[in-house]
């Protein structure tokens, strides 16, 4: 089966040293897959690299088999919380309608159509009752139920997400959990950035362990071991002990 997100030999420089060193990675079609490694091991720069959002020096990404550029309306994206400007005054309901504009293309403006598929996504997340409210007003959980729903009103089939879970509270954490499996159940594919190892195998079911290289990926209950995560963070074996895993 033609993989969701193939990524080969991604090289990405920021200034003189490289953030991504010929990263290759084959995501399988239908699976919630994280990427996990230490800060600044370039997890965020690979989200952004297959989007063309930053330059690459080097390699190729495919998406469904074909170049980015042709499946970009079938990819939505929830970049990381703290990178966006909350206090840009717009209510809930628009932010979320921006993810109907991908299929709208030039001159058409998001019509009932458009709005129900917004409230349907803000229901999703159990944000319905607040989509009048100033984003600026909403709290870290808040808000990233909000991005999450912008990527479900775009009716995409690959999601990028980066670090969805970060500074949430529990009960959010369960709310994206549940929607994220409705997405694998609907046989999309679900691409995490993601900071919490103990939970890995419960949420995912493919793994990317990266730290500058891809030192490993592949699922969860094959890739995901003790020695693999001691050469991703470097021997920090105190990590691996707290999760219970050395
Ligand atoms: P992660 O998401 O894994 O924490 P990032 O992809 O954000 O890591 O960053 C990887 C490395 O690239 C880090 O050393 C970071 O400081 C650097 N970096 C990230 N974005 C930029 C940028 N726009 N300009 C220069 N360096 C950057
Ligand atoms: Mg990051």
């Amino acid at each position: 089966m033609t993989p969701a997100l193939e990524v080969r030999d991604l090289t990405v420089v920021y200034r003189d040293a490289p953030a991504l060193d010929r990263a290759t990675l084959a995501v399988p079609a239908g699976t919630l897959a994280a990427i996990v490694g230490p800060n600044g091991a370039g997890k965020s720069t690979l989200l952004k690299a297959v989007q063309d959002l930053v330059p690459r020096v080097n390699g190729e990404v495919r998406v469904f088999g074909v170049p980015y550029r042709q499946a970009r309306l079938r990819v939505g994206y929830v970049p990381q919380r703290t990178a966006v400007d909350w206090d840009f005054p717009t209510d809930v309901l628009d932010v979320v309608l921006m993810g109907t504009y991908g299929r709208l293309g030039w001159l058409r403006r998001p019509g009932r159509a458009e709005r129900e598929t917004a409230l349907s996504a803000l229901e999703l997340v159990g944000m319905r009752d607040l989509a009048h409210r100033q984003i600026g007003q909403l709290s870290g959980g808040q808000q990233q139920r909000v991005f999450l729903a912008r990527a479900l009103a775009q009716q995409a089939e690959l999601y990028l997400m980066d670090e969805p879970f970060a500074g949430v509270d529990a009960a959010t954490e369960r709310a994206i959990v549940d929607v994220l499996r409705g997405l694998r159940a609907a046989g999309k594919t679900v691409v995490c950035v993601h900071h919490d190892l103990e939970s890995v195998p419960d949420y995912f079911d493919w793994v990317a362990l990266l730290n500058v290289r891809v030192i490993a990926s592949g699922w969860v209950s094959e890739v995901f071991t003790p020695d693999r995560l001691a050469e991703t963070y470097g021997g920090r074996l105190g990590l691996l002990t707290r999760i219970g895993m050395a």
